[in-house]
Protein backbone atom coordinates (compact mmCIF):
# COMPACT_ATOMS: atom_id res chain seq x y z
CA UNK A 1 0.00 0.00 0.00
CA UNK A 2 1.57 3.66 -0.61
CA UNK A 3 2.00 5.57 2.18
CA UNK A 4 -0.75 8.74 2.18
CA UNK A 5 0.22 12.06 1.92
CA UNK A 6 -1.90 14.81 2.79
CA UNK A 7 -2.74 17.78 0.93
CA UNK A 8 -1.96 19.87 4.18
CA UNK A 9 -1.82 18.91 7.81
CA UNK A 10 -2.21 21.55 10.88
CA UNK A 11 -1.10 21.18 14.08
CA UNK A 12 -2.62 22.48 16.83
CA UNK A 13 -6.36 22.07 17.21
CA UNK A 14 -7.12 25.25 19.24
CA UNK A 15 -9.31 27.86 17.16
CA UNK A 16 -6.66 29.30 14.87
CA UNK A 17 -6.22 25.80 13.85
CA UNK A 18 -9.43 24.78 13.57
CA UNK A 19 -10.93 27.58 11.88
CA UNK A 20 -8.24 26.84 9.02
CA UNK A 21 -9.81 23.11 8.69
CA UNK A 22 -13.26 24.86 8.04
CA UNK A 23 -11.96 27.30 5.42
CA UNK A 24 -9.91 24.65 3.47
CA UNK A 25 -12.52 22.26 3.53
CA UNK A 26 -15.37 24.59 2.76
CA UNK A 27 -14.04 27.23 0.53
CA UNK A 28 -11.68 25.63 -1.52
CA UNK A 29 -11.13 22.75 -3.70
CA UNK A 30 -8.05 20.60 -1.36
CA UNK A 31 -9.34 17.42 -0.83
CA UNK A 32 -7.16 15.43 1.99
CA UNK A 33 -6.63 17.58 4.98
CA UNK A 34 -5.13 16.38 8.55
CA UNK A 35 -5.56 18.01 11.98
CA UNK A 36 -3.18 17.22 14.39
CA UNK A 37 -3.87 17.76 18.11
CA UNK A 38 -2.00 16.30 21.15
CA UNK A 39 -5.45 16.21 23.50
CA UNK A 40 -8.32 14.55 23.23
CA UNK A 41 -10.38 17.15 22.32
CA UNK A 42 -9.86 20.54 20.16
CA UNK A 43 -9.35 23.76 22.41
CA UNK A 44 -8.47 22.78 25.35
CA UNK A 45 -5.41 24.92 26.07
CA UNK A 46 -5.91 28.56 25.01
CA UNK A 47 -9.44 28.62 23.27
CA UNK A 48 -10.71 27.10 25.85
CA UNK A 49 -13.29 29.87 27.43
CA UNK A 50 -12.00 29.07 31.08
CA UNK A 51 -8.43 30.14 29.81
CA UNK A 52 -9.27 33.20 28.15
CA UNK A 53 -11.46 36.64 28.44
CA UNK A 54 -14.40 35.04 25.84
CA UNK A 55 -13.75 38.68 24.33
CA UNK A 56 -15.06 39.16 20.24
CA UNK A 57 -12.53 42.08 20.07
CA UNK A 58 -13.99 44.62 17.61
CA UNK A 59 -11.75 47.48 18.91
CA UNK A 60 -14.19 49.94 19.83
CA UNK A 61 -14.00 49.79 23.48
CA UNK A 62 -9.95 48.56 23.57
CA UNK A 63 -8.00 52.15 23.86
CA UNK A 64 -4.54 50.24 23.28
CA UNK A 65 -5.57 50.19 19.93
CA UNK A 66 -5.58 52.81 17.41
CA UNK A 67 -8.42 53.99 14.73
CA UNK A 68 -6.37 51.40 12.00
CA UNK A 69 -5.79 48.57 14.10
CA UNK A 70 -9.69 48.96 15.77
CA UNK A 71 -11.24 48.89 12.22
CA UNK A 72 -8.45 46.36 11.46
CA UNK A 73 -9.76 43.87 14.27
CA UNK A 74 -13.93 45.41 13.52
CA UNK A 75 -13.68 43.35 10.12
CA UNK A 76 -12.12 40.12 11.91
CA UNK A 77 -14.30 39.96 14.30
CA UNK A 78 -17.30 40.42 11.78
CA UNK A 79 -16.12 37.09 9.90
CA UNK A 80 -16.99 35.37 13.27
CA UNK A 81 -20.23 36.92 13.43
CA UNK A 82 -21.03 36.02 9.97
CA UNK A 83 -19.77 32.77 10.30
CA UNK A 84 -21.95 32.06 13.33
CA UNK A 85 -24.99 33.21 11.51
CA UNK A 86 -26.32 29.96 10.29
CA UNK A 87 -24.96 27.95 13.21
CA UNK A 88 -27.71 25.74 14.56
CA UNK A 89 -26.22 26.41 17.80
CA UNK A 90 -25.41 29.44 17.59
CA UNK A 91 -26.43 30.61 20.99
CA UNK A 92 -24.32 28.33 22.55
CA UNK A 93 -21.25 29.88 20.61
CA UNK A 94 -21.26 33.71 20.13
CA UNK A 95 -23.58 36.32 22.92
CA UNK A 96 -24.89 39.63 23.04
CA UNK A 97 -23.59 41.73 25.92
CA UNK A 98 -23.60 45.53 26.56
CA UNK A 99 -20.01 46.26 26.62
CA UNK A 100 -18.64 49.47 27.55
CA UNK A 101 -14.85 51.00 28.46
CA UNK A 102 -15.17 53.10 31.50
CA UNK A 103 -12.88 56.32 32.14
CA UNK A 104 -12.78 57.29 35.57
CA UNK A 105 -11.20 60.95 36.63
CA UNK A 106 -11.06 63.98 34.54
CA UNK A 107 -8.19 62.60 32.52
CA UNK A 108 -9.81 59.63 31.75
CA UNK A 109 -12.79 61.12 30.53
CA UNK A 110 -11.55 63.48 28.87
CA UNK A 111 -9.55 60.97 26.89
CA UNK A 112 -12.81 58.55 25.97
CA UNK A 113 -14.42 61.95 24.88
CA UNK A 114 -11.85 62.63 22.81
CA UNK A 115 -11.66 59.31 21.13
CA UNK A 116 -15.72 58.74 20.59
CA UNK A 117 -15.54 62.28 18.03
CA UNK A 118 -12.67 60.09 16.11
CA UNK A 119 -13.73 56.42 16.97
CA UNK A 120 -17.99 56.89 16.02
CA UNK A 121 -17.01 57.49 12.12
CA UNK A 122 -16.09 54.09 12.04
CA UNK A 123 -18.24 52.49 15.29
CA UNK A 124 -21.74 53.77 14.06
CA UNK A 125 -23.53 52.30 17.31
CA UNK A 126 -20.93 53.67 19.75
CA UNK A 127 -22.25 55.86 22.21
CA UNK A 128 -20.90 57.81 24.99
CA UNK A 129 -22.55 57.59 28.22
CA UNK A 130 -22.53 60.24 31.15
CA UNK A 131 -22.78 58.78 34.60
CA UNK A 132 -26.69 58.16 35.24
CA UNK A 133 -26.45 56.39 31.92
CA UNK A 134 -23.95 54.11 33.32
CA UNK A 135 -26.25 53.52 35.96
CA UNK A 136 -29.07 52.28 34.68
CA UNK A 137 -27.08 49.80 32.40
CA UNK A 138 -24.38 48.91 35.43
CA UNK A 139 -25.95 50.52 38.53
CA UNK A 140 -22.63 48.54 40.83
CA UNK A 141 -20.57 50.58 38.45
CA UNK A 142 -21.94 53.99 39.49
CA UNK A 143 -23.57 53.27 42.92
CA UNK A 144 -22.10 53.01 46.06
CA UNK A 145 -24.51 53.18 49.04
CA UNK A 146 -27.48 54.00 47.21
CA UNK A 147 -25.41 57.12 45.82
CA UNK A 148 -23.12 57.88 43.19
CA UNK A 149 -19.58 57.88 43.35
CA UNK A 150 -17.79 60.88 43.08
CA UNK A 151 -15.63 60.90 40.58
CA UNK A 152 -16.25 62.00 37.41
CA UNK A 153 -17.13 58.94 34.82
CA UNK A 154 -17.82 58.36 31.20
CA UNK A 155 -18.09 55.22 29.38
CA UNK A 156 -17.97 54.82 25.31
CA UNK A 157 -20.54 51.61 25.12
CA UNK A 158 -22.21 49.90 22.42
CA UNK A 159 -25.11 48.23 23.75
CA UNK A 160 -26.73 45.33 21.65
CA UNK A 161 -24.00 43.67 19.28
CA UNK A 162 -22.11 40.16 19.64
CA UNK A 163 -19.45 40.64 22.06
CA UNK A 164 -18.40 37.59 23.84
CA UNK A 165 -17.68 34.00 22.08
CA UNK A 166 -17.08 30.79 23.84
CA UNK A 167 -14.20 29.82 21.83
CA UNK A 168 -14.04 26.13 23.04
CA UNK A 169 -17.45 25.60 21.32
CA UNK A 170 -16.43 27.75 17.90
CA UNK A 171 -13.63 25.60 17.35
CA UNK A 172 -15.57 22.17 17.88
CA UNK A 173 -18.21 24.04 15.43
CA UNK A 174 -15.17 24.43 12.71
CA UNK A 175 -14.81 20.91 13.08
CA UNK A 176 -18.13 19.69 13.24
CA UNK A 177 -18.80 22.07 9.65
CA UNK A 178 -16.24 20.14 8.28
CA UNK A 179 -17.03 16.97 9.12
CA UNK A 180 -20.14 17.65 6.86
CA UNK A 181 -18.69 17.98 3.70
CA UNK A 182 -18.96 14.37 2.15
CA UNK A 183 -16.11 15.37 -0.99
CA UNK A 184 -13.64 16.43 1.39
CA UNK A 185 -11.02 13.74 3.04
CA UNK A 186 -10.85 15.16 6.30
CA UNK A 187 -8.56 13.06 9.00
CA UNK A 188 -8.64 14.11 13.02
CA UNK A 189 -5.42 13.22 14.47
CA UNK A 190 -6.49 13.60 18.46
CA UNK A 191 -4.03 12.39 21.22
CA UNK A 192 -1.32 13.29 18.68
CA UNK A 193 1.57 15.26 20.17
CA UNK A 194 3.72 16.04 17.40
CA UNK A 195 7.44 15.42 18.26
CA UNK A 196 9.23 16.59 15.38
CA UNK A 197 8.85 17.77 11.66
CA UNK A 198 11.30 16.92 8.69
CA UNK A 199 11.25 18.08 5.50
CA UNK A 200 12.38 16.18 2.80
CA UNK A 201 11.55 16.44 -1.61
CA UNK A 202 8.74 18.44 -0.68
CA UNK A 203 7.20 16.56 1.37
CA UNK A 204 6.96 17.31 5.41
CA UNK A 205 7.29 14.31 7.88
CA UNK A 206 5.64 14.99 11.14
CA UNK A 207 6.58 12.58 13.91
CA UNK A 208 3.73 12.22 16.78
CA UNK A 209 3.98 10.10 19.56
CA UNK A 210 2.98 7.41 17.98
CA UNK A 211 2.68 7.66 13.92
CA UNK A 212 4.33 9.24 11.48
CA UNK A 213 1.74 11.68 9.41
CA UNK A 214 2.79 13.00 6.02
CA UNK A 215 1.85 16.36 3.95
CA UNK A 216 2.47 18.64 1.15
CA UNK A 217 2.14 21.76 3.16
CA UNK A 218 1.86 22.14 6.41
CA UNK A 219 -0.10 25.22 8.99
CA UNK A 220 1.41 25.17 12.81
CA UNK A 221 -1.18 26.64 15.37
CA UNK A 222 0.27 25.28 18.22
CA UNK A 223 0.68 28.29 20.57
CA UNK A 224 4.06 28.90 21.81
CA UNK A 225 4.73 25.01 21.25
CA UNK A 226 4.84 26.76 17.00
CA UNK A 227 7.92 28.62 17.72
CA UNK A 228 9.65 25.34 19.38
CA UNK A 229 8.90 23.25 16.46
CA UNK A 230 10.18 25.94 13.99
CA UNK A 231 12.94 26.79 15.74
CA UNK A 232 13.16 22.43 15.64
CA UNK A 233 13.78 22.84 12.14
CA UNK A 234 16.23 25.37 11.79
CA UNK A 235 13.60 28.48 11.76
CA UNK A 236 12.85 31.36 13.57
CA UNK A 237 15.99 31.58 15.99
CA UNK A 238 15.48 35.24 15.48
CA UNK A 239 12.56 34.84 18.21
CA UNK A 240 12.41 33.67 21.57
CA UNK A 241 9.11 33.51 23.68
CA UNK A 242 7.90 35.20 26.67
CA UNK A 243 5.17 33.74 28.09
CA UNK A 244 2.48 35.93 29.65
CA UNK A 245 -0.61 34.14 31.89
CA UNK A 246 -3.55 35.64 33.19
CA UNK A 247 -5.61 34.72 35.89
CA UNK A 248 -8.93 35.65 36.89
CA UNK A 249 -11.11 36.06 39.91
CA UNK A 250 -14.69 35.56 40.88
CA UNK A 251 -17.44 37.71 42.25
CA UNK A 252 -21.33 36.91 42.63
CA UNK A 253 -23.09 38.89 39.50
CA UNK A 254 -22.21 42.54 39.94
CA UNK A 255 -22.36 43.41 36.31
CA UNK A 256 -24.84 43.03 33.59
CA UNK A 257 -22.05 43.16 30.86
CA UNK A 258 -18.36 43.72 29.93
CA UNK A 259 -17.02 46.61 31.05
CA UNK A 260 -13.27 47.64 30.40
CA UNK A 261 -10.84 50.17 31.71
CA UNK A 262 -8.97 52.86 29.75
CA UNK A 263 -5.52 51.25 29.17
CA UNK A 264 -2.40 52.79 30.66
CA UNK A 265 -0.20 53.24 27.24
CA UNK A 266 2.98 52.20 29.08
CA UNK A 267 1.69 48.67 29.71
CA UNK A 268 1.62 46.16 27.03
CA UNK A 269 -1.08 44.62 28.30
CA UNK A 270 -4.67 44.62 28.41
CA UNK A 271 -6.28 46.31 31.19
CA UNK A 272 -8.77 44.58 33.78
CA UNK A 273 -12.23 44.43 32.90
CA UNK A 274 -15.04 42.56 34.43
CA UNK A 275 -17.85 40.58 32.92
CA UNK A 276 -20.37 37.95 33.02
CA UNK A 277 -18.81 34.41 32.77
CA UNK A 278 -20.22 32.42 29.61
CA UNK A 279 -19.78 28.86 31.32
CA UNK A 280 -20.30 29.77 35.16
CA UNK A 281 -23.81 31.03 35.69
CA UNK A 282 -24.40 33.54 37.97
CA UNK A 283 -20.84 34.75 38.44
CA UNK A 284 -19.06 38.17 37.30
CA UNK A 285 -15.33 37.45 36.16
CA UNK A 286 -12.46 39.99 36.65
CA UNK A 287 -8.99 39.25 34.72
CA UNK A 288 -7.21 39.02 33.57
CA UNK A 289 -3.76 39.14 35.08
CA UNK A 290 -0.71 39.59 33.60
CA UNK A 291 2.15 37.02 35.06
CA UNK A 292 5.10 36.37 33.71
CA UNK A 293 5.20 32.49 33.70
CA UNK A 294 8.28 30.17 32.90
CA UNK A 295 6.08 27.51 31.01
CA UNK A 296 4.22 27.51 27.30
CA UNK A 297 1.31 26.14 29.05
CA UNK A 298 -0.84 27.12 31.97
CA UNK A 299 -1.36 24.20 34.84
CA UNK A 300 1.63 21.95 32.94
CA UNK A 301 4.73 22.37 34.54
CA UNK A 302 6.27 19.89 32.00
CA UNK A 303 5.97 22.96 29.56
CA UNK A 304 8.74 24.45 31.69
CA UNK A 305 11.91 22.83 29.33
CA UNK A 306 9.64 24.18 26.71
CA UNK A 307 9.54 27.12 27.81
CA UNK A 308 13.76 27.46 28.43
CA UNK A 309 13.91 25.92 24.84
CA UNK A 310 12.42 28.49 23.20
CA UNK A 311 13.67 31.34 25.81
CA UNK A 312 17.25 31.00 24.39
CA UNK A 313 18.33 33.74 26.99
CA UNK A 314 21.37 36.07 25.59
CA UNK A 315 22.35 39.55 25.69
CA UNK A 316 19.21 40.72 23.14
CA UNK A 317 16.58 39.36 25.33
CA UNK A 318 18.19 40.35 28.28
CA UNK A 319 18.15 43.79 26.65
CA UNK A 320 14.43 43.86 26.42
CA UNK A 321 13.41 42.54 29.84
CA UNK A 322 15.86 45.24 30.84
CA UNK A 323 14.25 47.74 28.67
CA UNK A 324 10.53 46.51 30.25
CA UNK A 325 12.13 46.53 33.82
CA UNK A 326 13.72 50.30 33.03
CA UNK A 327 9.86 51.70 32.81
CA UNK A 328 8.48 52.19 36.28
CA UNK A 329 4.94 51.50 35.59
CA UNK A 330 5.69 48.35 34.01
CA UNK A 331 8.60 47.23 36.63
CA UNK A 332 6.00 48.22 39.11
CA UNK A 333 2.91 46.53 36.80
CA UNK A 334 5.05 43.13 36.71
CA UNK A 335 5.84 42.83 40.80
CA UNK A 336 1.91 43.55 41.39
CA UNK A 337 0.92 40.23 38.89
CA UNK A 338 3.42 38.08 40.84
CA UNK A 339 1.44 39.78 44.27
CA UNK A 340 -1.38 38.74 42.35
CA UNK A 341 -0.45 35.08 42.58
CA UNK A 342 0.49 35.15 46.79
CA UNK A 343 -2.53 33.02 48.32
CA UNK A 344 -3.66 35.24 51.33
CA UNK A 345 -2.58 38.50 49.62
CA UNK A 346 -3.81 38.36 46.48
CA UNK A 347 -7.47 38.78 46.29
CA UNK A 348 -7.03 41.78 48.50
CA UNK A 349 -4.73 43.36 46.01
CA UNK A 350 -7.14 42.37 43.07
CA UNK A 351 -10.10 43.58 44.95
CA UNK A 352 -7.92 47.04 45.43
CA UNK A 353 -8.02 46.65 41.41
CA UNK A 354 -11.20 46.00 40.59
CA UNK A 355 -12.82 48.34 42.72
CA UNK A 356 -12.13 50.86 39.82
CA UNK A 357 -15.08 49.21 38.01
CA UNK A 358 -17.37 48.39 41.11
CA UNK A 359 -16.42 50.64 43.83
CA UNK A 360 -18.64 48.90 46.36
CA UNK A 361 -17.00 45.93 46.08
CA UNK A 362 -15.98 43.68 49.17
CA UNK A 363 -13.30 41.02 49.83
CA UNK A 364 -15.20 38.56 50.75
CA UNK A 365 -16.85 38.87 47.65
CA UNK A 366 -13.62 37.64 45.51
CA UNK A 367 -12.53 34.19 45.09
CA UNK A 368 -9.53 33.01 42.83
CA UNK A 369 -10.55 31.70 40.05
CA UNK A 370 -8.86 28.44 40.32
CA UNK A 371 -7.80 26.44 37.41
CA UNK A 372 -8.80 29.26 35.02
CA UNK A 373 -6.41 31.58 32.61
CA UNK A 374 -4.13 30.76 29.57
CA UNK A 375 -0.61 31.86 28.63
CA UNK A 376 -0.51 34.51 25.36
CA UNK A 377 3.24 33.56 24.02
CA UNK A 378 4.41 36.56 23.18
CA UNK A 379 7.44 36.88 21.05
CA UNK A 380 10.50 38.96 21.69
CA UNK A 381 12.46 40.22 18.03
CA UNK A 382 16.33 39.55 18.67
CA UNK A 383 17.29 41.53 15.71
CA UNK A 384 15.51 44.20 17.15
CA UNK A 385 15.42 43.63 20.87
CA UNK A 386 11.49 44.61 21.44
CA UNK A 387 8.89 42.77 22.30
CA UNK A 388 6.22 41.98 19.70
CA UNK A 389 2.41 42.68 20.47
CA UNK A 390 -0.27 40.52 18.40
CA UNK A 391 0.32 37.76 16.12
CA UNK A 392 3.56 36.29 14.35
CA UNK A 393 4.11 34.22 11.39
CA UNK A 394 7.18 32.86 10.25
CA UNK A 395 7.05 31.58 6.91
CA UNK A 396 10.49 30.34 5.76
CA UNK A 397 9.30 29.60 2.20
CA UNK A 398 9.55 25.56 2.14
CA UNK A 399 5.54 25.15 2.38
CA UNK A 400 5.35 25.31 6.16
CA UNK A 401 4.33 28.57 8.30
CA UNK A 402 4.29 28.71 11.93
CA UNK A 403 1.57 30.78 13.50
CA UNK A 404 1.65 32.53 17.69
CA UNK A 405 -1.47 33.93 18.34
CA UNK A 406 -1.61 36.16 21.37
CA UNK A 407 -4.54 38.44 21.87
CA UNK A 408 -6.81 39.12 20.37
CA UNK A 409 -5.90 36.18 18.47
CA UNK A 410 -9.59 33.83 19.29
CA UNK A 411 -11.17 36.96 17.55
CA UNK A 412 -8.90 36.81 14.87
CA UNK A 413 -9.11 33.23 14.15
CA UNK A 414 -10.96 33.32 10.67
CA UNK A 415 -8.89 36.45 9.54
CA UNK A 416 -5.35 34.68 10.18
CA UNK A 417 -6.67 31.59 8.77
CA UNK A 418 -7.81 32.75 5.60
CA UNK A 419 -4.28 34.13 5.33
CA UNK A 420 -3.22 30.51 5.46
CA UNK A 421 -5.93 29.42 3.20
CA UNK A 422 -4.48 30.94 0.73
CA UNK A 423 -1.00 30.39 1.19
CA UNK A 424 -1.92 26.77 1.18
CA UNK A 425 -4.07 27.22 -1.64
CA UNK A 426 -0.98 28.70 -3.87
CA UNK A 427 1.75 26.22 -2.66
CA UNK A 428 -0.82 23.57 -3.98
CA UNK A 429 -2.32 24.90 -7.39
CA UNK A 430 -5.48 24.82 -5.74
CA UNK A 431 -8.42 27.55 -6.12
CA UNK A 432 -10.94 29.38 -3.67
CA UNK A 433 -14.69 29.99 -3.98
CA UNK A 434 -13.97 34.07 -3.86
CA UNK A 435 -17.49 34.85 -4.85
CA UNK A 436 -19.12 32.67 -1.91
CA UNK A 437 -16.63 33.70 0.71
CA UNK A 438 -17.31 37.22 -0.61
CA UNK A 439 -20.74 36.55 -0.24
CA UNK A 440 -21.05 34.79 3.73
CA UNK A 441 -17.58 35.86 6.32
CA UNK A 442 -16.88 38.88 4.34
CA UNK A 443 -20.56 40.69 3.39
C1 LIG B 1 -5.71 35.32 29.75
C2 LIG B 1 -6.03 35.41 28.31
C3 LIG B 1 -7.14 36.11 27.88
C4 LIG B 1 -7.43 36.18 26.52
N1 LIG B 1 -8.57 36.79 26.13
C5 LIG B 1 -8.91 36.82 24.83
C6 LIG B 1 -10.14 37.39 24.43
O1 LIG B 1 -10.95 37.81 25.24
N2 LIG B 1 -10.41 37.44 23.11
C7 LIG B 1 -9.55 36.98 22.16
O2 LIG B 1 -9.85 37.08 20.98
N3 LIG B 1 -8.38 36.39 22.52
C8 LIG B 1 -8.07 36.29 23.82
N4 LIG B 1 -6.91 35.67 24.22
C9 LIG B 1 -6.05 35.09 23.21
C10 LIG B 1 -6.62 33.77 22.71
O3 LIG B 1 -6.94 32.92 23.78
C11 LIG B 1 -5.60 33.11 21.78
O4 LIG B 1 -5.16 34.07 20.84
C12 LIG B 1 -6.19 31.94 21.02
O5 LIG B 1 -6.86 31.05 21.88
C13 LIG B 1 -5.08 31.25 20.27
O6 LIG B 1 -5.60 30.15 19.59
P1 LIG B 1 -4.63 29.08 18.97
O7 LIG B 1 -5.48 28.09 18.28
O8 LIG B 1 -3.56 29.75 18.20
O9 LIG B 1 -3.87 28.48 20.24
P2 LIG B 1 -4.37 27.45 21.35
O10 LIG B 1 -5.77 27.63 21.69
O11 LIG B 1 -3.36 27.54 22.44
O12 LIG B 1 -4.24 26.06 20.61
C14 LIG B 1 -3.02 25.47 20.32
C15 LIG B 1 -3.29 24.00 20.18
O13 LIG B 1 -2.09 23.36 19.77
C16 LIG B 1 -1.99 22.14 20.48
N5 LIG B 1 -0.60 21.74 20.50
C17 LIG B 1 0.45 22.38 21.08
N6 LIG B 1 1.60 21.73 20.86
C18 LIG B 1 1.27 20.65 20.09
C19 LIG B 1 2.03 19.59 19.54
N7 LIG B 1 3.34 19.52 19.72
N8 LIG B 1 1.37 18.63 18.84
C20 LIG B 1 0.01 18.70 18.63
N9 LIG B 1 -0.74 19.69 19.15
C21 LIG B 1 -0.12 20.66 19.86
C22 LIG B 1 -2.53 22.47 21.86
O14 LIG B 1 -2.91 21.34 22.59
C23 LIG B 1 -3.69 23.38 21.51
O15 LIG B 1 -4.90 22.68 21.34
C24 LIG B 1 -6.59 35.56 25.58
C25 LIG B 1 -5.48 34.84 26.01
C26 LIG B 1 -5.21 34.74 27.36
C27 LIG B 1 -4.05 33.92 27.80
Amino acid sequence: MTEQVHDVAIIGGGVCGTALLYLLSEYTDVQNIALIEKYDDVAKVNSHGRNNSQTLHCGDIETNYTLEKAAKVKAAAEMVVNYTETLAQRDKVIFKYPKMVLGVGEKECQQLRERFETFKTVFTTMQLLEKEQIAEIEPNVIMVDGKMREEPCVALAVLDEYSAVDFHQLAQSFVGEANKRQDKAISLFLNNQVEEIVENGGVFSIMTTDKVIKAKTVVVSAGGHSLLLAQQMGYGLEFSCLPVAGSFYFTPPLLNGKVYTVQNDKLPFAAVHGDPDVLVDGKTRFGPTALLLPMLERYNSKTFIEFLRVLKLDRRVFKVFWDLFKVSDIRNYIFKNFLFEVPGLRRWLFMKDARKIVPSLKLEDVTFAKGFGGVRPQLIDKKSAKLMLGEAKINPGTGIVFNMTPSPGATSCLENAELDMRFVVERLGASIDEARLKQTLHK
